[in-house]
């Protein structure tokens, strides 16, 4: 295993933060506004690359550490995505919460703009899970620090098919590291959490001709994704079937000691952040069972890539083709791993450290 550089636990609260503590951000902002009911955390991770870029999420958390917890770990893992997609971008991320479905209003999102306004530049923000393009238009009325607006405004519109995109690519390069083909006819591939990404990443597959397996916490969402793409609807555990690929597309840390236990397939590929509770130990455990993971902050890097077009002007072609570059920068991780006998993950965060530490050198 080689020397990654680990930052210390804390606790909040009693919520263990691991690998994303406070003393590793630059800025940690907590927005509340009683009128609108807006209760927001805005990181920042590290600027070093350029603005701290990255979505804002909506989400019904149990308690206010879980959500400080989530905040601190996207961020940090956005500093690692941007770097190692070559992007002058900093780590930003943005948590509101709340019930997207219910607790979500305009004035709640302009509100929320206006503090990403306060931080003058050094965070931008995007679309997360919860949240879509109305939602950025309204920020855009307090901001201009702010991407994913809709195409008709001038911007780049919904990141998410290009997340899917570049995840389908890297699983296809997952693929052929591991069956030597990138032929995903006929691989059972299992779809956790069929939102934004989700869908996208079930129609390339059911295109590519592989028996598409699909999960959600909402009925209604799986029998239009099912009807649509003629997938199979698997309700509740994931982990009780076999499958050649799990691609999770839901929530962060479905890998864990106890899913991996359980967890019978041969490659993880999938575009949920933080998908490893613990990057060391369950990507250890993933290589121990022979099972290859594709790095999520690698090959979930499309949407970022795209919005970033916003801010430097290049178009869709070209987005879909830095983010097609996926495929390739797989392999190299996939090959680097297996020659420097380190996990993957472990490769691309090596990878993206040096690029972010060449930088810092380059200045001082
Ligand atoms: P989304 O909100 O549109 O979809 C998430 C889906 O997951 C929903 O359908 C939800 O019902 C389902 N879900 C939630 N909890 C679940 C559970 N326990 N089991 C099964 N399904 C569950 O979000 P999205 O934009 O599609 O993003 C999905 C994931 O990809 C998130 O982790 C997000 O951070 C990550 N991601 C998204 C983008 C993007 O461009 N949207 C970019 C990079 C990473």
């Amino acid at each position: 295993m080689n020397d990654l550089k680990l930052t210390d636990s804390a606790t909040v609260d009693g919520a263990v933060f691991g690998s994303a503590s406070f003393k590793d951000h630059e800025q940690v902002v907590f927005c509340n506004d009683r009128d609108t009911g807006l209760k927001a955390i805005i990181g920042i991770h590290n600027t070093t690359l350029g603005p701290a870029l990255g979505g804002t999420r909506m989400w019904k958390y149990e308690r206010e550490a879980d959500a400080i917890r989530d905040v601190l770990r996207l961020s940090r893992g956005m500093t690692f995505k941007a770097s190692i997609s070559g992007l002058n971008l900093g780590g930003g991320k943005a948590v509101i919460i709340g019930d997207s479905r219910k607790d979500k209003t305009d004035a709640l999102m302009q509100k929320f703009g206006e503090y990403v306004n306060s931080l003058s530049g050094r965070y931008i923000t995007a679309e997360d899970v919860g949240i879509n393009t109305h939602d950025m238009e309204m920020v855009k009325l307090k901001t201009d620090h702010v991407t994913g607006i809709p195409v008709e405004m001038g911007g780049s519109g919904d990141p998410s098919p290009v997340t899917a995109y570049g995840v389908f690519m890297g699983m296809k390069a997952a693929a052929h590291y591991k069956y030597g083909s990138d032929d995903l006819a006929g691989k059972r591939v299992m779809v956790q959490g069929i939102g934004h990404v989700g869908e996208t990443l079930v129609k390339h597959l059911s295109e590519a001709g592989a028996e598409v397996l699909i999960n959600d916490i909402h009925r209604d969402r799986m029998e239009e994704v099912a009807a649509k793409y003629g997938a199979s609807i698997h309700e509740g555990d994931v982990f009780n079937t076999h499958y050649d690929i799990y691609a999770p597309c839901a929530l962060g840390a479905t890998i864990n000691p106890d899913t991996i236990n359980r967890l019978s397939a041969d490659i993880v590929a999938g575009a949920a952040n933080n998908q490893l509770a613990d990057e060391v130990r369950d990507g250890l455990a993933l290589q121990n069972k022979g099972i290859l993971y594709a790095p999520d902050f690698l090959i979930n890097a499309g949407g970022l890539i795209n919005v970033y077009s916003e801010i430097a002007k290049y178009d869709r072609a070209e987005a879909l083709r830095r983010t097609e570059e996926i495929y390739n920068t797989s392999l190299q991780i996939f090959r680097t791993s297996e020659l420097e006998q380190i996990t993957p993950h472990a490769a691309a965060l090596k990878i993206a450290e040096d690029r972010i530490n060449q930088v810092k050198a380059q200045r001082n």
